[in-house]
């Protein structure tokens, strides 16, 4: 983290605000919840000015709490539940669906989570091994268009193809 000066002008009253580590509080459809940051607090005016790490831990205190009032998957929650079903976020992108940045999108809070997509995750919570019955499910499809996944993963990095070949190849051979 870079080092920050211990006291900077207020940039609201022109007043000495220095830096210190305070619980600050994040705000939700009147909902709120506390959060500890390091930042600039302005005593004359009550102004608080945050940066790096602390703007990076009051939003993800945010989408927290945003995501606990929605009643959908908090960032954090998607990454646990992806963590425990063992993929990466680009497999799991490609898997479950969003494509292959969804679920960094999801994970960093830059995308919201759909209700569709929660429901999956949440079931998939319960009993991750079920994803195995996804994955091959997967394969098979591909191993019946061949022709067509082909086509499909054109342009995309070069691991998703390799990937695709090696599945593809053992799948073959389990078949045969
Ligand atoms: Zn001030």
């Amino acid at each position: 983290m870079a080092k920050r000066p211990k006291t900077i002008q207020c940039p609201e009253c022109g007043g000495t605000a220095a830096l210190e580590t305070r619980t600050d509080v994040v705000e939700y459809k009147g909902h709120k919840a506390p959060v500890r940051v390091a930042g600039h607090w302005c005593p004359k005016c009550g102004e608080a000015v945050f940066e790096g790490d602390a703007l990076e831990k009051r939003e993800r205190a945010f989408l927290e709490l945003r995501a606990k009032v929605e009643g959908v998957l908090s960032p954090r929650h998607v990454a646990t539940i992806r963590e425990r079903l063992k993929l990466s976020q680009r497999r799991a992108g490609e898997l479950l669906g969003g494509g292959p940045r969804a679920f960094q999108k999801y994970e960093s809070g830059g995308q919201q989570v759909s209700v569709p997509m929660a429901n999956l995750l949440r079931l998939l919570e319960k009993d991750p091994r079920r994803i195995g019955e996804i994955s091959q499910g997967t394969a098979a499809s591909r191993k019946a268009r061949p022709g067509a996944s082909a086509g499909a993963i054109q342009g995309s990095r070069v691991v998703v193809r390799r990937t695709t070949a090696a599945r593809l190849r053992s799948s073959r051979r389990r078949g045969r």
